[in-house]
This record gives structure tokens, sequence and C-alpha cells, in this order.
């Protein structure tokens, strides 16, 4: 097999999709696993919708993704440039050619022509098609008109009485009948390639080995492989993979949630978790387990493992996997990637030092499902309870005396020796103990004067990394306040 060339040859008309970083997933661990090179290419011909903002958001995002590309934007090589916009010379050299060899012809017809042919077809039911009218010009006459600047296009001639088959990676052999196709226009008017046809151009030019797209692009497909035999070339290996699905089966969109990737880096995902998530979505491991680090996927992943009908985006399954990572970040790890949501506490990082800080998110290292939930979750460490929980308020109601039980508390915390786990544990036991009542009893009341909250990570690390004054001070007010007593809120 020749060195494997693979591409992926995003649209800059958005940023980057869930779906199209499924593709570059799969092209890029299909070239990593088998030493080959992945090739970044911007299809910016459609000039209204193309944005250089979101050729940056997507680069962006697939260096988020920890893709890095071998040829592209930025990193060079010798077969750019790698924007379709700066190669419209060899789309125009090929197009020739193709006129040259008697393959293609340039077509004069004027836009209100076409449409009253396609108003015609459509009116009597039939298949809308170009009629082939301008096949017939003489070359010597439709050179003579190109050179005083008539209008044309080209247009490749297409023999609609073949099938078309190919081998797809993903899918076995896909065979299509040329008979609904036309003469393809292969270069618009204004001297814009079309999408096949310059994809033509650059894969064979990219000397790319192996397509893999979205099967949403099955229909294109035969399409490219007549401009490729037009042009006497081999076609790549292709293969087409499944749709995306929501979880009611149907094709991925915004209803379903965020498309974008940019929007679960925002909200909190970690590139390592999102990318085992997403290279799941229609592959997995012959053992069918599930989570791995982008290296055990580089060698684990084949194409032929690729399912062929599609697969579900369940964002239930990526928070699990992300709190699966989460879990297993250093704590000093977590406080860095945690930070930029910290930053939105009012008060943030006020006395705490940087150790705590490190203590503060171990507390919750089993609890985040996704980074931003530390913002809501550590709240209160920077603030004071500004209210309590209902629920956790008629729990306290069961503890007798509650306010004596909490005073006393306050006061043996004072004198406490050592203000961390062990002796906490040991004064919240004492107490409840000498009160004749259930640790639980204690317990309870005493987190929700401490954080406002009935759950939480556990109290006596909890309170360890409060420390000792905001904790004293908390159940004062707590008890100053009552709010457990019912007509004092
Ligand atoms: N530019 C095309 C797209 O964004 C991809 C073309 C291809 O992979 O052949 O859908």
């Amino acid at each position: 097999m020749p060195d494997v060339r693979v591409r992926f040859a995003p649209s800059p008309t958005g940023n980057l999709h869930v779906g199209s970083a499924r593709t570059a997933i799969f092209n890029w661990l299909f070239a990593r696993h088998l030493g080959g090179k992945f090739i970044l290419r911007i299809e910016d011909t459609d000039r209204e919708r193309s944005k250089d903002e979101y050729t940056r958001s997507i680069m962006d995002g697939m260096r988020w993704l920890g893709m890095e590309w071998d040829e592209g934007p930025d990193a060079g090589g010798e077969c750019g440039p790698y924007f379709q916009a700066q190669r419209l010379e060899l789309y125009r050299a090929a197009a020739a050619r193709l006129v040259g060899d008697g393959h293609a012809y340039a077509c004069f017809c004027s836009t209100e022509r076409l449409d009253a042919m396609r108003e015609k077809q459509e009116a009597e039911g039939k298949q809308t098609r170009y009629d082939g009218l301008c096949r017939g010009i003489d070359p010597a006459e439709a050179r003579r008109r190109i050179a005083q600047g008539d209008r044309h296009v080209i247009r490749l001639k297409v023999d609609t009485t073949q099938v078309i088959e190919w081998n797809d990676l993903c899918k076995r052999v896909i065979s299509i009948t040329t008979e609904l196709l036309d003469d393809l226009v292969l270069m618009k008017s204004d001297g814009f390639p079309m999408y096949n046809f310059a994809v033509v151009v650059d894969d064979s030019g990219m000397k790319v080995t192996h397509v893999v797209r979205g099967e949403d692009h099955i229909s294109n497909t035969p399409k490219q492989i007549l401009i490729y035999r037009a042009l006497g070339l081999t076609p790549p290996e292709l293969g087409h993979i499944p749709m995306i699905l929501g979880t009611d089966r149907s094709k991925l969109s915004k209803r379903h949630g965020a498309t974008n990737v940019i929007d679960y880096e925002k909200a909190g995902f970690l590139p390592e978790a999102f990318f085992n998530f997403i290279a799941l979505l229609g592959w997995s491991p012959p053992d069918g387990s599930e989570i791995h680090s982008r290296d055990e996927l580089v060698s684990l992943f084949t194409l032929d493992r690729v399912v062929a009908h599609g697969a579900v985006f369940d964002v239930e399954k990526l928070k699990w996997m992300n709190l699966q990572y989460i879990k297993q970040l250093a704590p000093e790890d977590l406080l860095a990637l945690c930070e930029p949501f910290l930053r939105e506490i009012p008060g943030y990082p006020g006395q705490y030092a940087q150790e705590e800080l490190v203590e503060l998110v171990a507390l919750f290292r089993e609890r985040l499902t996704v980074l931003t939930d530390i913002t809501k979750a550590a709240w209160y460490f920077f603030n004071e309870p500004d209210s309590y929980d209902e629920k956790g308020l008629k729990t306290a109601q069961k503890t007798p005396d509650l306010a004596a039980v909490m005073t006393d508390l306050a006061a043996d915390l004072e004198k406490l020796e050592g203000f961390t786990h062990d002796p906490i544990e040991r004064t919240v036991r004492a107490l409840a103990e000498r009160r004749g009542i259930g640790a639980g009893k204690v317990i309870h009341p005493t987190r929700l004067a401490v954080s406002g909250r009935a759950e939480g990570p556990g109290l006596f690390e909890l309170m360890h990394v409060l420390g000792r004054e905001r904790c004293v001070a908390r159940i004062r007010a707590f008890v100053e306040m009552q709010p457990w007593v019912v007509g004092s809120r």
C-alpha cells in the first residue's frame, strides 16, 4: 500500500460541527494508526458563506481536540496551497485539459433558457436535467465565443448508461447508476469550480489515498468517480461513515442541543473525554470497551469496525464519560482547568492559599460532570450562604434543641486543636453522644449552616477547607437567624 494520505476538508461556513469533528477524528485516527499523513484542506469556494473567522475557529477546535495536521494552513506542505480559493488556476487548467481532450465542453446556455427548460420538465413530471444543447457546438466556435468574453460554464460529458461501483471502506460495495445524472457543471461562469470538481482536482493533486467522509456525500461520489475517469486518474479508496443521530434517531440537529464543538469546550467538557466520546460514534474497539486515551484509540482504530448505520449522540453518555476523565485528574490539574469557571464566583479566590484551592477542587472531583459545574458547586466557599435548602431545614427541625446543639458545636470547634478532618469528626460525634442523639442529627444541620446546602462533598473535609473561622461564624449566624423555625423566614 502506498503511504497513506487522508484529508479533512471542512467548508468554513460555520464553527466546527460535531459531525465534521467526527469525520476529522476518524481520518486522523486512521492516518495515525497507519503512520500516514493527515491533511487539512479548507474548502472555501463558496465566497459568500466562507469566513476567515470560521477557518480559525475550525482550526482552534481541531487543536483543542489534539489533532494536529501534517499539511495544511499554518503547517505548509508540498501540495499546497491548502485553501481552495487559492487553487483556482489548478481547477482552470484541469478544466481546460478536459475540454481539450473532448471530455468536457463550454456551455453558453443562459439562466433563462435553463430555468425555462427545468420548468417545462417539472411540469411534464420529468427528471430535471440539462439537455446537452451546447455539446454540439464546434470546439473552434466555442473557443471563439470564449475569447470574445461570452458567459459560459464548463460541463462534463456524462454517459448516463453506466453503473458506477466502488468497494466502500465502511459499507462494502455501493453501486449507483448514472441515469439520473446530467452533464455536470465543473466550472462556474465566475471562474470558480463546483464542489465535486474541486474535490477531485485537490484529492488527486494532494495524492490523497483514502477519502473518509460522511455518508451524505455518497450521492456525490459517482460524479467524482466520473471526473476521475475523465481525467485519466484512479479514484482513491472511498469510505462513507454513517450519520450522527439524536436520541430520537433523527439526524442530529440544533433541536437536540449544541452541535458545535466550541459549545462543548465552553460548557466545560475535557477535550480528551470529548474526543473519546466522538470516536465511539459509529465505531467501537473489538472488545467494546469505552474509555480510551487518544494513543490507545490510535492503536485500536480500523475502518472495518465502523458501523453501517447511524450513531446516536447521547449527551448523558458524554457527561458520564467526562466525569470519568475528571475523576482521573490530579487535583492541581483540575484546579488549573477549573480556574476560568471559579473566576466567575464573586469573591474568588479570597483568602484561600493555592494549596487550599487545590484541596477545594479535589472535594468535587467525583462530582463534576462538566467543569462549569464548579461555579455553582463551590460558590459558598467564597460567599456566605444567602439561603438554606428547604428540605435541609425540614431535616434540621428533627434535631431537638437545635440552637443549643449548634451553639455548643461552635464553641467546641473554636477550641479545637488542628482544624482537620479527624478532629472535626470526633468533635461532631462526641457532641452527638453527649446529647444522646444520632450523629446525623448534628451532621445535617451543620452542613446546612456552613454551606446552605443539604448535599455536597464529605462534611468534615469541606469544613477543613472552609476553615475554622468561617465555619464557626456561619454556625453562629445560623443559630441567630433560626431559619428552621417555621415563621422565622
Ligand atoms: N467540504 C465538504 C464538507 O464540508 C467535504 C468534502 C469531502 O469530504 O469530500 O462537507
